[in-house]
Formats: structure tokens, sequence, C-alpha cells
């Protein structure tokens, strides 16, 4: 079966094709600013040339109309008509606690997403949307939502539960949810086959490190805690995202600039994190080429990202009584050597003992620690594309 995989933002679309029985990757491709002029879809076709079509794309109907034309093409397309797509399944940010793993979308599921709209006003409105134009264009093929906060359904309360009134959690939904579920979920099963053992047998902890950053704690293949929390700027500090703060400082800051709570919040969103720490940078790349040049802020930026990532994984450590991989994903985790390698120097006492030769060379789906190293260390390239695919053919299976 032909699954379409759809990632929804605000003003971006991106997609998938796959053939679900060999995995392959049939096209993909990026709808770029959408509703805001000069939108345009890059589209890469598998084995075919790529194209990039400037077209206006005033909503994201347009967007999607766009992405099946180009998959149809005469020329450049890689299926005859839509009803080679036998399932399309969309990310979904959020599912509160309401989803717990992928479901159908039936009329009763999406009025029950669209009431976790406040939870993430952001994001699912823009996944909602994705939905309804599909479900439009594609009115007899199933549609399956695979929410981003479900694989972290399975923490306990002590890991979920803030320590504010419980009525916050029972009136409210106050609680921690996590995110990056897909990617933690496919990451710490990769890791086991890695390791060729049963992932009921693995203590995980993936260190998903891109724009976004969250680490996950993987107890037999389930998740019992997370970096990120209510919403996705807690944890470790981001690329504009703070992460943790004491939330005095929101007040405390409005006072001083004599502005409000929400203008704060949108610079601990926006610029904060290794932007506000810098000057400006976002990109790991810039930020690694700063310190070579030895600029103060990006060696302080540097310091306090890696010394982040390390005291999260000592605290999971701690969560699960020992840790036998920690796997690193996403652009940084997957390209940048010099973050692994520093991280791994505060994990000593873990048994941790990099293998320098491997983590420069950082391959996909390789173990970067020597064979005596008692907590090994891997890099696995994630796929939330291929993990969505999959989750999507298992809920059409079972209809
Ligand atoms: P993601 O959010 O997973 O797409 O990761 C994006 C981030 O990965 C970028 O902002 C970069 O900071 C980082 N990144 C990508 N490639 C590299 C690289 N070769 N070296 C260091 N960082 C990289």
């Amino acid at each position: 079966m032909n699954v379409l995989v759809i990632n929804c933002g605000s003003s971006s679309l991106k997609f998938q094709l796959i053939n679900s029985e060999t995995e392959d990757v049939l096209a993909k491709g990026l709808c770029e600013r959408i509703g805001i002029g000069g939108s345009r879809i890059v589209y890469k076709p598998t084995g075919k040339e790529k194209q990039v079509i400037e077209s206006p794309m005033p909503n994201h109907t347009n967007a999607v109309s766009l992405v099946l034309e180009c998959l149809t093409h005469e020329t450049y397309g890689v299926i005859k008509s839509l009803d080679e797509i036998g399932a399309v399944g969309h990310r979904a940010v959020h599912g509160g606690e309401k989803f717990s793993k992928a479901v159908l979308i039936t009329k009763e599921v999406r009025k029950i997403m669209e009431g976790t709209i406040e939870l993430a006003p952001l994001h699912v409105p823009a996944n909602l949307i994705g939905i309804d134009v599909c479900s439009q264009l594609m009115p007899e093929t199933p549609m399956v939502a695979v929410f981003d906060t479900a694989f972290h359904q399975t923490m306990p309360q002590k890991a979920f539960l803030y320590g504010v009134p419980y009525k916050y959690y029972t009136d409210y939904q106050i609680r921690r949810y996590g995110f990056h579920g897909t990617s933690h979920s496919y990451v710490s099963k990769r890791t086991a086959e890695i390791l060729g053992v049963p992932k009921e047998n693995l203590k995980t902890i993936v260190c998903h490190l891109g724009n976004g950053a969250s680490v996950c704690a993987v107890d037999g293949g389930k998740s019992v805690d997370t970096s990120m929390g209510f919403t996705p700027i807690t944890g470790l500090v981001m690329g504009t995202r703070c992460g943790d703060i004491d939330p005095e400082i929101i007040e405390y800051v409005a006072a001083k600039e004599g502005t409000t709570a929400h203008s704060v919040m949108e610079v601990l969103n926006k610029k904060s994190g290794i932007y506000g720490l810098t000057d400006g940078i976002v990109d790991f790349r810039d930020l690694r080429a700063g310190c070579d040049r030895g600029d103060e802020a990006c060696l302080r930026a540097m310091e306090i990202f890696v010394y982040n990532v390390a005291t999260r994984v000592g605290a999971y450590a701690a969560a699960m009584n020992g840790v036998d991989a920690i796997a690193f994903t996403a652009g940084i985790g997957e390209n940048a050597p010099t973050v692994r390698k520093a991280v791994c120097e505060y994990l000593g006492y873990l048994g941790v003992k990099i293998d320098d030769a491997a983590n420069d060379a950082g391959e996909d789906d390789s173990i970067i620690t020597t064979p005596d190293s008692k907590t090994k260390v891997l890099v696995v390239p994630t796929n939330e594309e291929l993990m969505i695919a999959r989750e999507t053919v298992e809920v059409v299976k079972s209809l």
C-alpha cells in the first residue's frame, strides 16, 4: 500500500509518499510560504528530476491540490491516479490525554482533536486543515492521525504531574505531555534492532537534538520521562526556545520592560535559547564556526547546551536506575560529532567510552563507543515519516 504522509505546519506542508511494503520513498517534498505570498513547492520524485514550482498557494487546499498534481503528473509523477494512495497518515502535534496511539480520523476523533486546540494553538489548527483538505480531495481514502504526544502517554504520574494545585490537572489538563514522540519511538526501536536486543530488555535514552530538542527515557520500549512538558518550550535550551526557566522570570521581565507576559513569552519562544545567548545564531553550524573563532558568546552557548543535554541524560539514568544505550538523533545529534563527544565527556561515570574515529565518522545507525564501553552510544537518524507510514498501515489493517 502507498501511504501519503502529511505534516502540515501553519505556513508549510511537508509530504512523503511511501510504499509500505518495501518502505521505499516514492516522492517527497515541501510546500513553503502557504498563505504569505512567494509560495513554492519543492518536489523530489525518486529517480526523477527534482522540481521547484513557484505557484500561488493562498491556502492549504491549494497546497494539497498541488502535491496531488505533482504525484500524478504525466512526466514527473510517481503514480497514475489517486486510487494508488491507500491511506493518508497525518502528523498531529497534540493528542492530549485522549490518544495514546494512532487512530482513524472519524468525525468524533476530529471533534476531540479540535478540543486540543487550546493546548497547542499554533499547531493543531494547521493539522486540522491538512486533515480536512485531504478528506475533501480523497473522500474514500482512510485518514489516520499519528500524534507527537502519544508515545509519552506511558509516563507514570510521578513524571508527568507538576507541583501545582491538582485541580490544574483535573480541570485544565495541565501536565507534562512531551513531544517528538514519533521520533523517540522510532529511534528507541531502531537502537534495540541495531544492538540485537529485544526492546523490552533495554533502557535507552534518546537525545533528539534539532532546532527543537528533547531527551526521552525509554524503559522496555516505553517512554517513562521526557524533557518537553505541557508545551514544547520546556526542557533543554534549544535553537530559539528557552528550555526550563523559573516561572517568576516572566512577570519580572514584563515589569522591567513595561510589557505583557504575552510578549515575554514571544521572546522565550522565538528569541531565546542559542539565539538569545549569541548574536542571533540559531544554526549549530554557525555556532560551531563561532566557537572555532573563539567567540565568547558562542563558546558559552555551546557549553550551556551540552551541559543541558548531559545533565538530562544523568537524570534519566537515575529515573531508570541505569541505562544501556544512549542514541543521538535529529539535525545536531546526527551531524555534530563535537556535540556528541562533549556530552559524552560528562558520562564517564556511566561507563561511556567514546571511539573517536567512529564518532567523527558518525555513520547512520552506528555504535560510536568502544567495544568495552558499558553503556553503548549510537547515532541513529530519525525517520518520523516512515514511523507515521508504519502506524498508518497498522490502523488501516485493523479496520
Ligand atoms: P532538525 O530540527 O532536526 O531539522 O535540525 C536542524 C538543526 O540541525 C539545524 O538548525 C542545525 O543547527 C543542525 N545541523 C544540521 N546539520 C548540521 C551539521 N552538519 N553540523 C551541525 N549541526 C547541524
